[in-house]
């Protein structure tokens, strides 16, 4: 079963991710993790992209589509992988349309979380004020969103088009977004 999750940041896409990897097997593949560890790690590819993430902006495509083309084929995607923080423009969506045919693998539903903007901003700059975070400034949060709505938010009518588009509410409890995709997945 391989999955992707689609919506803004912040929406909890990867905590969902998390859990639907531990209840189903299937391998979380988040594009944002892989790059907080290039850049952890100091390597070329991490001092590139250091500053464009900081910036809130995407990094490029290539880079991006083939550290994803090798990551679907490694054994631990065997049973299936949730692409969570990709694609995030037209441009990765249809890279990973080529890939995905000549590998000869499907992705059986697309999950939109559904949020409310200024409300999930409201929390997240909550959550950070409480665990004493000052690095999700409202400024590069917004910033993030501009980019998620010029860039990521067209690829949308692309799944809805092909069928597989499925919505949950990104606003609610995350047990209950948990139980809503439990839905969707069991609906398969
Ligand atoms: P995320 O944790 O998914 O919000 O990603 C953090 C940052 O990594 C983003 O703001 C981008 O700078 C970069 N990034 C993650 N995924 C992608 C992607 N698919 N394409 C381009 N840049 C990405």
């Amino acid at each position: 079963m391989n999955l992707m999750l689609l919506g803004p940041p912040g929406a909890g896409k990867g905590t969902q991710a998390k859990r639907i990897e531990n209840r189903h097997g299937v391998k979380q593949l988040s594009t944002g993790d892989m790059l907080r560890a290039e850049v952890a790690s100091g390597s070329d590819l991490g001092k590139r992209a250091k500053g464009i993430m900081e910036a809130g902006q995407l990094v490029p495509d290539e880079v991006i589509v083939s550290m994803i083309s090798k990551r679907i084929e490694a054994p631990d995607c065997a049973k299936g992988f949730i692409l969570d923080g990709f694609p995030r423009n037209v441009a990765q969506a249809e890279a990973l349309d080529g890939m995905l045919a000549e590998k000869g693998v499907a992705i059986e539903h697309v999950i939109l979380f559904e949020v409310d903007e200024d409300a999930m901003v409201a929390r997240i700059l909550n959550r950070a004020a409480e665990e004493g975070r000052t690095d999700d400034t409202e400024a590069t949060l917004r910033k993030r969103l501009d980019v998620y709505r010029d860039q990521t938010a067209p690829i949308i009518p692309h799944y809805r088009k092909k069928g597989a588009l499925k919505t949950v509410d990104g606003m609610a409890s995350m047990d209950e977004v948990a139980a809503q995709i439990e839905k969707v997945l069991g609906a398969a």
